[in-house]
Order: C-alpha cells, then structure tokens, then sequence
C-alpha cells in the first residue's frame, strides 16, 4: 500500500513527529543552527548514549529530556517511543556521533514508525562514510558503503570475496586494533588497488593517507595507527584489464619483505645469516634460496 508523507503538514491524528538527527563525527562547529533548532524544540531525546548527547545539549545550552535509545534497548523503549509520538510528541532520534541509523541504532524505529504512519523527518549533517568518500580522490560517482565487515575471519573472506570485482569505491569502517589483520586480508583477496586511509575526520589531528593497499599495509605494519577509520578502496578495473597474475605477484612480494624483516629480527638477535635464513624458511615453508636472494634485496623475479 503507498503511504503518503507530508512532513511539515499538521497529523490528521495528530501524532508528532520523529526527527533523525545528525551530529558532529569530531568539530562541534558542524552543528546546524537547523540541529540545534529541532533539538531545543522536541520533546525528548532519544540518545545512543545520554552521556555523551548531554555533552552536545550542554554545549548547544539546551535542557530537552534525555532518554537512552541504543542497540540493546529492550523492545518496551520503542513501544514507549512510538506510544509518545503517537500521543502528539516530537521525538529527535541522535547516536554518538554522525547520522543515525547508519552502523547506529535507530532503523527499527524509524521502519515502525513508517509503518505506523509517523512522520519521519531526516535532519541531515554529518556522516564519516561521505566525509571521507568526497575528500578520497577516489571516484566518487558510483560507491557502495559496507559499513563494518563481519567479524568472523570466514564470513568477512567470503563478503570480501564477493565484492572484489565491483566497479564501485568501496567505503568502510574498522576500529583500530583489526585494521592490520582486515587489510591483510583485503589485499590478498584484491590485491593491488587505490585505496585511502581517513582518520579522526573533522577533528585536530584528521589524516589521510592515499596510495595503494600495498602501501597502506606497508603503514600500518610500521606505525600503530589509532583513532577513527574509515577505509576506502578504488573500484575495481574492467574485467578486459584484470591481471590476476599481477594482483598474486604484488601480494607475494610483500609476504616476502615481511619474511625478510623476520630474518632480520633473527640476526639481530646475533643468529648468523645462513641459520636465519634457513630457520626462517622452514617455519614459513619457503625456499631458503629465495629467501636469501629476498635478503639481498633482489625479488623472485630478477
Ligand atoms: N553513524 C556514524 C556516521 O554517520 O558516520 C557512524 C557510526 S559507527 C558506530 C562509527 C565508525 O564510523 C567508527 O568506528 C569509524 O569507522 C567511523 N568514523 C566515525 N567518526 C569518524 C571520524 N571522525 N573519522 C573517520 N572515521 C570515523
């Protein structure tokens, strides 16, 4: 049945209103004066986390009740939110940071409250995925955002699986300590790919880093990367110029440094070269004679 949304015409129930607001991912100078407006004027705030909404209401000098709204609610804090807009109140709909509902809470409000027929009116600002994408250099006019991959090694290989020949900019969010291990196992699924690392967005210390995936691996091997991340990998190249053989030989040759590094951490320890080597390659099950070639700076290939 199509169900008709006027979002600034008085309910013929006269049911209120639920408000999806967005809030600062870090510079609290990317508040609306239209946030700041729907928030001093709801009803209530329903809040990921009243704490930190509470530090946004105090900044904003405004008193709107709090009430908390997050993933583990039990379902009788939607009923109670439905019951409320129902009654004629208006509802703002906040996470932590950034657009509701988007790897936040909020979408199982928000679709009962279609299906209710509450007005759902979006109160737009910022969001990391587009705050990234537009600042990326990568193509911006097809993207499909993944938010966080499964947690799983197997389901995020398979999900990774099936996206590595989307001609698509690819968007994604990871925390911090599982960036090494999921770009590891980006580049041995794409291999050799544009991609750009985008950190602590709108805030002091934002940072970018654009190269290949290689090159990002090679960064997070040598630096202890902190703060927020949001990951993006160029699209992936027609099919006519897909050079799979490329793609294994790019990722042999960084397994292959770090089989180095490792021989170096051996001789460091005072172990001779030739034992290094040889322990080096019977625990990883290379060749000895590639890996000393590798050692002396010459790849499989020269
Ligand atoms: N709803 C939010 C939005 O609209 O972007 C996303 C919430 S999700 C729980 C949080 C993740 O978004 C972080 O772990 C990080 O991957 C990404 N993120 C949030 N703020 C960021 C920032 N300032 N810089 C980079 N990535 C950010």
């Amino acid at each position: 049945m199509l169900h008709e949304q006027k979002s600034f015409a008085p309910h013929p129930q006269g049911y209120g209103r639920l408000y999806v607001v967005a809030t600062p991912i870090g510079n609290l100078q990317d508040i609306s004066d239209r946030v700041r407006t729907v928030l001093g004027t709801v009803t209530i705030v329903a809040a990921e986390d009243t704490r930190q909404t509470q530090k946004l209401l105090n900044h904003l000098r405004l008193t709107t009740p709090l009430i908390s709204f997050h993933m583990h609610s039990p379902p009788a804090v939607k009923s109670k939110l439905v019951e409320r807009l129902k009654a004629g109140d208006d509802v703002a709909l906040v996470s932590d940071a950034g657009t509701p509902a988007i790897s936040d809470p909020g979408y199982a409000l928000i679709e009962k409250c279609t299906q209710e027929g509450i007005a759902v009116i979006p109160v737009p600002g910022a969001n990391a995925a587009l705050t990234a994408l537009v600042a990326s250099g990568l193509p911006t006019d097809h993207f499909l955002f993944l938010g966080f991959l499964p947690r799983t090694a197997s389901k995020k290989e398979e999900q990774l699986r099936a996206l590595r020949h989307l001609p698509y900019t690819l968007i994604l969010y990871e925390a911090p300590h599982r960036l090494k291990e999921t770009l590891h196992l980006i580049v041995q699924i794409f291999g050799e790919r544009k991609a750009v690392l985008a950190r602590e967005l709108t805030k002091v210390h934002e940072h970018f880093l654009r190269g290949t995936l290689h090159d990002l691996l090679d960064y997070v091997e040598q630096h202890e990367v902190r703060g927020e991340l949001t990951l993006l990998i160029a699209p992936a190249p027609p099919a006519e110029s897909r050079e799979p053989w490329r793609e294994e030989n790019a990722y042999k040759k960084h397994l292959m440094k770090e089989l180095v590094a490792e021989v170096e951490a051996l001789r460091g320890l005072g172990i001779r070269l030739k034992e290094a080597v040889r322990i080096v390659g019977r625990l990883t099950g290379t060749d000895p004679k590639m890996l000393y070639r590798a050692y002396h700076g010459k790849t499989s290939e020269d």
